[in-house]
Formats: structure tokens, sequence, C-alpha cells
């Protein structure tokens, strides 16, 4: 989707009656509430059937659902969506659901930088823009006859961890791994896991600043994944490797955790760093990103994954989060990027944050 294309359909729209939408799941609840909290309508896409569980949240219900019969549909229904000024909230799950190629030419405004997809789906890329950076990821192992340490070995494309196994040695490795898939092998790093939610805002100048605009740390969570984290339930995990039992790494839920404080200054400085090699590479990562981190003994961050979008994570926070309620009670990374989308309007700057 053009820059110009998307310009030109925000000059038609209403700006007294902005939509924000998103597809009904992942952190919905929280977008649609916080929207609701700055005065925008919300617009829930929801495939099938309407998600009776709304009902039971008022607050975080859209005003309106849009059923589709299948995510991909929602490419035919865009000329009426433009017609509800919808602005496009994109999460995990949307992008998936309706696949990364097709989520490049949807055509409506989206909030944040779509070109960002590009360098964060290929691994590749990924580590050109964070090593590029200066972040310290961890090491990738090209030859696995060469594992000489725990290892974790990600298949491609596989999303919220699935199928991911951990090995220590070439035997292991051979054991486990499937041939036919494409993956990629990673010194697993001992530590300990923060998932940091920063929001980066190319328009304002009241927070953290870098070269153009400013960045806010809004919360932080840990993922709750199965079975590797409650594993030691039944017994160490080479016990149980030893009985064919394997850990797996599938995300069920978010919980909300808080860092040592002087650790704050290096999370600002790779937030930093991570924005404005996005600026030189690609125009930049606007709005919300996540950097996925463990912190080792020695206090170093090792970041493994960029997430640039609004994360799950951020839903222990609908009324805001330790970091947040230091910048304005009450604030969700929902509600911010809703503020955003406000004070864009206000001064005439959403082509700055909408591609
Ligand atoms: P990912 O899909 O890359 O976010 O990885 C899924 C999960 O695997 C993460 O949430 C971590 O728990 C774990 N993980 C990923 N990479 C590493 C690593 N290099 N070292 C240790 N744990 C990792």
């Amino acid at each position: 989707m053009t820059d110009k294309k998307i310009n030109d359909m925000l000059t038609k729209y209403d700006k007294k009656n902005l939509t924000i939408a998103t597809v009904c799941s992942h952190s919905s609840l929280q977008i649609f509430n916080g929207a609701r909290k700055e005065g925008f309508k919300t617009l829930g896409i929801s495939v099938g059937e309407k998600k009776k569980f709304y009902d039971a949240f008022p607050l975080g219900k859209p005003d309106e659902f849009f059923m589709v019969d299948n995510y991909k549909d929602i490419l035919k229904y865009t000329e009426e969506l433009q017609e509800k000024n919808v602005i496009v909230i994109p999460h995990g799950s949307f992008v998936e659901y309706l696949g990364a190629d097709k989520f490049l030419t949807l055509n409506l405004p989206t909030f944040g930088n779509r070109e960002v997809l590009l360098w964060e789906s290929d691994r590749n890329k990924e580590r050109k823009w964070l090593e590029g950076a200066g972040l310290t990821m961890p090491q990738e192992i090209k030859n696995p006859k060469k594992i000489d340490k725990p290892v974790i070995v990600k298949y491609h494309g596989a999303k919220g961890g699935k199928g991911f196994f951990i090995a220590k040695t070439y035997e292991e490795f051979n054991k486990r791994i499937k041939k036919n898939k494409s993956f990629n092998i990673q010194e697993f790093v001992m530590g300990t896991r923060y998932y940091l939610h920063y929001f980066y805002s190319p328009i304002q100048n009241d927070a953290y600043k870098i070269s153009k605009g400013s960045i806010q740390l809004l919360s932080m969570d840990r993922r709750d994944e199965t079975t590797i984290d409650e594993v030691q339930r039944l017994g160490s995990i080479a016990e149980l490797e030893e009985l064919g039992i394997h850990p797996t790494f599938v995300v069920t839920g978010n919980i909300p955790i808080v860092m040592r404080e002087s650790l704050l200054p290096e999370v600002f400085r790779m937030g930093e760093a991570v924005v404005e090699k996005s600026i030189k590479l690609f125009g930049g990562v606007i709005g919300s990103f996540c950097l996925e981190t463990v912190v080792t003994e020695d206090l170093k961050f090792k970041v493994f994954e960029i997430s640039a979008r609004i994360v799950a994570g951020t839903n222990p926070y609908v009324a805001g989060s330790p970091y947040s309620e230091l910048i304005q009670p009450d604030m969700s990374t929902g509600r911010r990027i809703a503020q955003e989308i406000k004070l864009a309007s206000k001064k005439n700057l959403l082509s700055e944050i909408i591609t």
C-alpha cells in the first residue's frame, strides 16, 4: 500500500468521526477500552460469529461488530470500512490471521509503519536491524555439529514458540529435528526473561527524547509458557527428557513484572538504539514495540526477538502499569495508541503515524 494512497484516503475521512478497529482477539479488549476512554467509536472485526464473551466486558466491547466469514475477507470490505472512517490497529493475531503479504496490501489506514513487517519476519533482517543497533542477541549456531552448549531450535514462522526445542548436543538435536522444516539454532540464554513494552512517538517530545520524537516505557511482562514454565512440578527437565517428555514453549498467558530500577537506563538505551536504527533502515518503528530479552547473571541484556506492534503482554495493564502510572494514571498501551491518533488528527499529522 503506497503512503500516497493512504494519505488520499485520510484526506477524505471525517476526522471528527474516526473509528478504531481491530480483530476481536489478542489485545482487542484493551484496544477498544483505550479507544473508548479517548472518545473514539470502536469496531470489532469478528469471524463467523459475534463473540459472546464480549457481552461480559461492557467497557471492552466494541460499539459495533463487523462480521466476516474468513479473515482474508477483510480485504473485500475495505471500501465499506473506509466509509466508517476506520483506522486499523494491528496486533499479532491480526497480522497472523490475515497473512503478512495481505496485511501489507490492506487498503485501510493502519496505525504504525507496515514496512517493519519485512524486517521483523525475516530472522536475518531482524538480526541485521538489532545487532546493527548495537544490541546483543543470542549467538547463532550455523552448524549443528558445533553445538557445545544448550541451544534452542526455532522453526521459521512457528507462532507462539510452537515446536521449539532445547538440545544440549548434536546427537540430541539430530534425534529431534524435523528435517523438512527450515530452522534456526540459537544459544539458550540462561537468565530471567523480561518483555519490554515501549512506545515510540515521532510527533511528541515530552518523554525520553531521541533524534525525532520520544520514547516511553509503558510496561513489561513475563510470558507464561506451557509446559516449560511449570514442568519442574513433575521433575527436572533432564529426568523428564530421559522418559521422552520434552518441554514446550507455547504461550498461554502473561504475568506482570517490574525490573530493578538500576537496569532502566539500559532499557531506554536499547529502545533508543532500536528506533534510531529503524528510522535509517525503513522510516521507523512507529508506536508500540516489544523487545524480548533475557537478563543474565552479570546483568547484561540479550535480546532474542522484537515484536513491532502491541503485544498481548500489555493485557495485565488495562488500568495502567507501575511505569505508565508515572506518565499518566489509568493508561494502557491501547489507550496510549488512541491518544497518539487523537493528537495526530488534531495537529494534522496522521500521515506521520499511519501507513
Ligand atoms: P520466540 O518465539 O522467539 O519469542 O521464543 C519463544 C520462547 O522461547 C520465548 O518466550 C522464551 O521463553 C524462549 N526463548 C527464545 N529464545 C531464547 C533464547 N535464545 N534463550 C532462552 N530462551 C529463549
